[in-house]
């Protein structure tokens, strides 16, 4: 069985947070594969803990993948900050011959495919563009011990999360894909503030979570319980009309934003500034090149949560306006190829510290250590959709016992999509087109 083809049955995606099915981007063809293991996201450890723990089956998934590419050259890229994990990387790597280990400045957003791809080979991907257009492959190191975990037959059921911020006692711990958010929080010894909150992700791009009951899925890495009142919070939980409001009577122009925008620095045509004046003139069309420049931008929120002075949300504009431009059927039309860095990117790079204290994360930028999942698994809730592409076709029929690692979800014929398996042994108790739930029926701790 090919590499490709080990990876879909194991339903591996990608673990960062882009969920894109791993067997797709295996079948393609490169000269460089490169092993992210950057986790620039304040207070996210779980990659970290990965390195850590299992640096034999990184450094094995990064090989396979080098292999199944057909590339020369594969590299793994860390913070140099994370000495331990860069130790137990250096102490395996004579056990494969040709990989790299290269060792990056703790800035924010070093683990950004773009600002990866260029500070590895010196190369640009195309406005619009993956890295395979420049003949690169970038994937995260949770996601390439999953590969080597797929090639001896082993399904994606669990993953390591880590749980941080106004928690009592932050940690990492591996989980069944499907346990719920709160069952995490509580694992982790419970909120410390009267009314939390809790992003799903890290800081900077994550998302707010609807409820605690909502499950985690193959491309959670981490959580992180706020204050309800925390600006990190209110930010998100602004309607877009006050932040358009906002955006029209503030901004200065001052460009801070466009300045410090990584996607920018990099040379692709994306100035926030220009987009925040457009959204002043009603009379401008959602076909401009200001507003549509939108699909440039890659959410990293430097320009509103590190940049902006009068606390407008351009990112946020940017988003909207991307999905309204998709509504409306209209494509990006910015495809410049031949790019090269601004001559004062180095100068413009932000420390991850500096962003903490920025964002008001000093006091809970600790450690996360990896801690035993004591908790009984009553039940998980397992999403058909967890990665691009389509949702998995269910599998499987109420009242069916299943063991972990069965398949309950399919790809859909035809489709890009990527399996799902059983996180847990227990009897199917709900099948719907969006989620399959299973019970434990030992209820064993596990
Ligand atoms: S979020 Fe802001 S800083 Fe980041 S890429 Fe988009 S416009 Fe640039
Ligand atoms: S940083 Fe803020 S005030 Fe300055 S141009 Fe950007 S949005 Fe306007």
């Amino acid at each position: 069985m090919s590499t490709a083809t080990a990876i879909e049955k194991a339903g591996v995606v990608g673990a960062g947070g882009s969920g894109f099915p791993t067997h797709v981007k295996a079948a393609g063809r490169a000269d460089t594969m490169i092993a992210n293991g950057a986790e620039c996201e304040p207070l996210l450890r779980s990659d970290e803990a990965m390195m850590k723990a299992a640096p034999e089956r990184v450094l094995r998934g990064l090989a396979l993948m080098r292999d199944s590419l057909g590339a020369s050259r594969a590299v793994i890229a860390l913070k140099r900050e994370n000495v331990e994990a860069g130790d137990a990387l250096t102490a395996t790597l004579d056990r494969f011959p040709g990989v790299e280990l290269e060792l990056l400045d703790d800035v924010y957003p070093a683990g950004d495919e773009y600002l990866l791809v260029y500070e590895l080979t010196g190369r640009v991907i195309p406005e619009g563009g993956i890295p395979l257009d420049i003949g690169v492959v970038v994937n995260n190191v949770t996601t390439l011990a999953n590969v080597a975990s797929a090639v001896e037959g082993r399904p994606v059921t669990r993953r390591l999360i880590s749980v941080q911020g106004a928690v009592k006692s932050p940690a990492t711990f591996e989980v069944p894909i499907g346990v719920s958010i709160g069952e995490l929080v509580a694992a982790a010894g419970g909120a410390t503030v009267e009314n939390p909150a809790v992003i799903v992700g890290g800081p900077m791009m994550g998302r707010l979570a609807d409820q605690l009951s909502e499950p985690v899925t193959k491309t959670v890495g981490g959580i992180i319980v706020l204050p309800s009142e925390h600006p990190l919070i209110t930010s998100r939980v602004s309607t877009e009309a006050h932040v358009l409001r906002v955006a029209r009577a503030a901004c200065c122009q001052c460009m801070a934003c466009t300045e410090l925008c990584p996607r920018a620095l990099l040379g692709h045509e994306l100035a926030p500034h220009r987009t925040v004046r457009a959204i002043q003139y009603s009379t401008l069309e959602i076909d401009h090149p200001h507003i549509t420049s939108a699909y440039l931008c890659c959410e990293c929120g430097m320009c509103e949560l590190f940049a902006c002075p009068l606390g407008i949300q351009p990112r946020r504009i940017l988003a909207d306006l991307k999905a309204e431009l998709s509504r409306r059927g209209i494509k990006n039309p910015h495809t410049r190829t031949q790019l090269g860095p601004d001559d004062v990117r180095e100068y413009r790079q932000i420390p991850s510290k500096r962003l903490v204290q920025r964002l008001g994360l000093s006091d809970y930028d600790g450690q996360a250590p990896v801690e035993d999942w004591t908790s009984e698994v009553r039940q998980v809730v397992l999403l058909m959709s967890q990665h691009v592409g389509k949702p998995a076709c269910p599998a499987v029929e109420v009242g069916q016992r299943v063991l972990e690692g069965d398949v309950v979800g399919e790809i859909q014929p035809g489709c890009m999509g990527a399996r799902v398996h059983a996180s847990i042994a227990g009897k199917v108790t709900s099948v719907t087109p969006a989620e399959i739930i299973i019970e434990s029926e030992s209820r064993q701790g596990r």
